[in-house]
């Protein structure tokens, strides 16, 4: 069996890590791969139901989302985790767990920058912080810790989609993590 891994994607609000992730897993599984995508709505809504987006708050759902994935990847599942995780002391944590759990890891920076990211604006939230709706937003008025030695760092702005996913899928071949 072809070994599991968790892959995270981490970067600013709608810089394409969830569309990064949904393109890779469709490629991944007509691999033949086993696939998971740990989306952070859906963690927020049932896993982490009830934390905020304080920085404690933001290491525990990082924390409890990486030790998911890193049981899905232990199975032998590809693990994509398009969350943003702003601080490097909680990635590295993840990080530390899957080395001393001899599971795989890799980081992928999506770096799209917040002036492209607050055009994009898929869920509404720049406009939304700009028109003083909403504080604590990552990028903008919260921290977010640019990763310093990602696996893979990608610049969504001016590469299509695919680009960007078989960019990432290439990295995995490079690994032996594809079929
Ligand atoms: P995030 O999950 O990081 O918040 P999303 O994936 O939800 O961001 O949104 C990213 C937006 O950027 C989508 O509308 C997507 O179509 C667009 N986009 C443009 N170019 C790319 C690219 N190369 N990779 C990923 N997304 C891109």
């Amino acid at each position: 069996m072809t070994a599991g891994a968790t892959v995270w994607l981490t970067g600013l609000p709608s810089a394409g890590k969830t569309t990064i992730a949904r393109a890779l897993a469709a490629r991944l599984e007509a691999d033949g791969r086993r696939v998971e995508v740990l989306d952070g709505d859906e963690i927020r809504e049932f896993l982490s139901a009830g934390l905020g987006f304080s920085r404690e708050d933001r290491h525990t759902n990082v924390q409890r989302i990486g030790f998911v994935a890193e049981l899905l990847a232990s199975h032998g599942v590809l693990v994509l985790v398009p969350v943003i995780a702003p601080y490097a002391d909680s990635r590295e944590a993840v990080r530390g767990r899957h080395k001393a759990q001899g599971t795989g890891f890799v980081e992928v920076h999506v770096a799209t920058p917040v002036d492209v990211c607050s055009v994009r604006d898929v869920k509404g939230l720049y406009a939304r912080q700009a028109a003083g709706e909403l504080t604590g937003l990552t990028g903008v008025d919260d921290p977010y810790e640019v990763p310093e030695t990602p696996d893979l760092r990608i610049e969504t702005h001016g590469s299509t989609v695919e680009e960007s996913a078989a960019a990432v899928h290439a990295l995995l071949a490079e690994r032996g993590l594809t079929i």
